[in-house]
């Protein structure tokens, strides 16, 4: 514990990575939002207006010291600065969540990597590969997710082509994880499956009923490849019964009252999913790893 805290240079190039990779998570949140809007120009066949960041009220040009992720939000104020129009909790949302996620997964995963680096490539090089890919396909699948999110959330859709691209790269995780527990000391692979197949029925199935149930009220279609997406990817059964759990919380506290309001408002339940999946993973899946690893 004590040797974690020590400034050396391990250490200091450590903290440097995961500054780096929570800026990281800040810009790739943003470029999620542009992505969305370049998807539903090209959904709509406007293609002139995708191919730079503009305000989306006037048409200036968003100058760059005014594109910064979260600090340019938090300075203007969530407004454009020469219509004053406002630019939308969704960015500034997006922005912050993919950094407190990539700070997280980067601690809980990559630095532990990092730690056991020498280690890792003479005793166990497979080991070292399968870990890493995890953690970048994870990472690449949380950018797509949040480009789903976004766009569910302004346009009431869910993209064909981003959804089977978030089911590949959960179906890409589910198999990693799958192999590492095979190279674990405890190769319990069915029950592995097992669990995430119980996983993937509590989550994509619960979704799947209700979509059918409610005759496309609560839920579309998409929400519960959405959900099949993220079942795969948690591959447990236990974080995958709190991710409906709170995207159904998150629904009801922010989505419903103004459902109610509104008569023939459909919920898009698409940005909840997203979000909950997000804090369980940090929270469910992050947490408990560095709780181990500072033996509190
Ligand atoms: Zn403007």
């Amino acid at each position: 514990m004590l040797k974690t805290l020590l400034w050396d240079t391990d250490t200091a190039i450590l903290v440097l990575i995961l500054v780096l990779m929570t800026i990281l998570g800040a810009v790739f949140g943003s470029f999620a939002c542009c992505q969305a809007w370049r998807w539903r120009y090209h959904a709509l066949g406007k293609k002139e207006l995708g191919q730079w960041s503009v305000c989306m009220h006037c048409r200036k040009r968003i100058k760059w010291y005014d594109n910064i992720p979260i600090i340019s939000w938090l300075v203007l104020r969530g407004k454009c600065r020469y219509c004053h129009k406002k630019i939308g909790i969704a960015d500034f949302l997006s922005e912050i969540g993919m950094a407190v996620a990539f700070f997280m997964l980067s601690w809980a995963y990559l630095v532990p990597i990092l730690n056991n680096w020498s280690q890792l490539v003479a005793a166990h090089p497979t080991l070292l590969v399968v870990k890493l890919a995890t953690f970048i396909i994870t990472l690449i699948m949380l950018v797509v997710l949040v480009v789903l999110a976004v766009y569910d959330a302004k346009w009431g859709e869910l993209p064909v082509v981003l959804l089977a691209l978030s089911i590949i790269f959960g179906m890409m995780v589910f198999v990693l994880k799958i192999f590492e527990v095979s190279l674990s000391d405890n190769p319990d692979v069915i029950g592995a499956i097992i669990n995430a197949g119980i996983g993937v029925l509590i989550l994509a199935g619960s979704c799947l009923v209700i979509y059918k149930a409610s005759h496309e009220k609560l839920m579309g279609a998409g929400d519960w490849l959405l959900a099949l997406a993220l079942a795969l990817a948690l591959a447990d059964w236990w974080l995958a019964l709190w991710t409906i759990f709170l995207a159904n919380l998150l629904g009801d506290v922010i989505a419903l009252p103004s459902a109610l309001k509104k008569k023939g408002h459909v919920v898009h339940f698409g940005p909840f999913l997203v979000a909950a999946f997000v804090i369980v993973l940090v929270l469910g899946n992050c947490l408990p790893l560095l709780l181990v690893s500072f033996r509190i």
